[in-house]
């Protein structure tokens, strides 16, 4: 298969070759080595099955299109799987469909099956607080994982006992038909039927894994997980995820991480933000706050006049930086409350108040200004 030569060099065109130019190119090569005319020279019936083959695509307009955007691997489904055939018995492409569907789905039933297999790879989802993921920690998870088998040690046979090579393939887990047309000789290979492929044939199974060699076991993993993860970011286990077949790695395990809203810290990546309401007279005047950080409380200044959703950073008190040195801000908003529920007493004195300030509203008195501007 590594050697099929390209279509268009099989007729001898070039690429931009009209339908006629196509077909009459196959016209052409078709006499030449036709079987019949050939009947001592066993290479024109290859070269004919070929042309054959070359003009079954290219006279086609979608078989064409799609040889042209991804090669042999566009129109034939046993391109690339690793058994092969040798000729067009078995080039049905009657449903092109479902050829691309397996091909990108990346389907591997074509590949023989005693080649070495990769174990399966496991996801799991992890839930963390906060601050586990802020500050790092370890977990444990449980998984059902497909292991190898301790008692017979993968082979499948009872212990004391070994598996035999399949005397019908020999062990290579296929067999090849030979078929002889009018176009020539030609190949097929399947599964070997007697060990399904296997290339192995087991009369003593062992008991713990019923010849599988295989056995599904729960495991508990401790993961280490880094300080700083984030939501939705995984961490891999490296060949801690199933076994292997015919001597193939492991799979890995995936872990994702969650992690569970905090009641008064957002993240944004590895900076942490926090609101906090203050009172009026507060911001008027300026307080110091007690602010909740993720290494505990501390005191921070607020300045007198602070207006509503002033945002102030406090360097360094965010989360460390899951892929270096370093950690985020916080971003600390103050909301300022405005306050109800006044009691006439309470009333009276902020009229009084009002009265008094207005001086002090710049903001207030610049809008009024242009307010009168506006309407003049
Ligand atoms: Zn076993
Ligand atoms: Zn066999």
């Amino acid at each position: 298969m590594a050697d099929k030569r390209d279509y268009y060099e099989v007729l001898g065109v070039g690429k931009n070759a009209s339908d006629d130019e196509i077909k009459k190119a196959h016209r052409k090569l078709a006499k030449k080595y036709h079987p019949d005319l050939n009947k001592d020279n066993p290479e024109a019936a290859e070269k004919f099955k070929e042309l054959n083959e070359a003009y079954e695509v290219l006279s086609d307009k979608e078989k064409k299109a799609k040889y042209d955007q991804f090669g042999f691997a566009g129109v034939d489904p046993n391109y690339g799987g690793g058994g092969g055939f040798g000729g067009f018995g078995g080039f049905d492409m009657g449903d092109l469909g479902d050829i691309f569907g397996s091909f990108f789905g990346g389907g591997s039933t074509r590949s023989r099956r005693n080649a070495p297999q990769r174990g399966e790879t496991l996801q799991q989802r992890v839930m963390l607080s906060f601050e586990e993921a802020a500050f790092g920690c370890e977990k444990e998870i449980t998984i059902g994982r497909v292991e190898t088998c301790e008692e017979c040690g993968g082979s499948g046979a009872a212990p004391g006992t070994s598996a035999d090579t399949c005397s019908t393939c020999r062990g290579t887990g296929t067999v090849t038909q030979t078929q002889r047309t009018p176009l020539g000789m030609f190949q097929t290979q399947s599964a070997c039927p007697n060990c399904r492929g296997t290339g192995k044939i087991i009369k003593t199974p062992c008991k713990k894994c019923g010849g599988k060699g295989k056995v599904r076991n729960s495991r508990t993993l401790k993961v280490k997980i880094p300080a700083g993860i984030d939501d939705g970011q995984s961490i891999q286990l490296r060949g801690q995820g199933g076994a292997g077949s015919n001597g193939g790695p492991a799979g890995d395990v995936i872990v994702t991480i969650g992690i569970r809203p905090h009641p008064l810290f957002t993240r944004e990546g590895s900076d942490v933000l926090c609101e906090i309401p203050i009172s009026f007279t507060q911001a008027a005047l300026g307080v110091t706050l007690q602010v909740p950080t993720i290494d505990g409380k501390i005191e921070y200044q607020v300045p007198e006049g602070t207006q509503t959703g002033t945002v102030f950073r406090m360097r360094g008190k965010g989360i460390q930086n899951v892929n270096g040195r370093g950690r985020g801000d916080q971003f600390v908003r103050v909301n300022i409350e405005v306050p109800r529920n006044l009691s006439q007493k309470q009333k009276e004195l902020l009229r009084e108040f009002e009265d008094s300030s207005n001086a002090n509203h710049t903001a207030r008195q610049g809008f009024w200004e242009k307010v009168k501007n506006a309407f003049k």
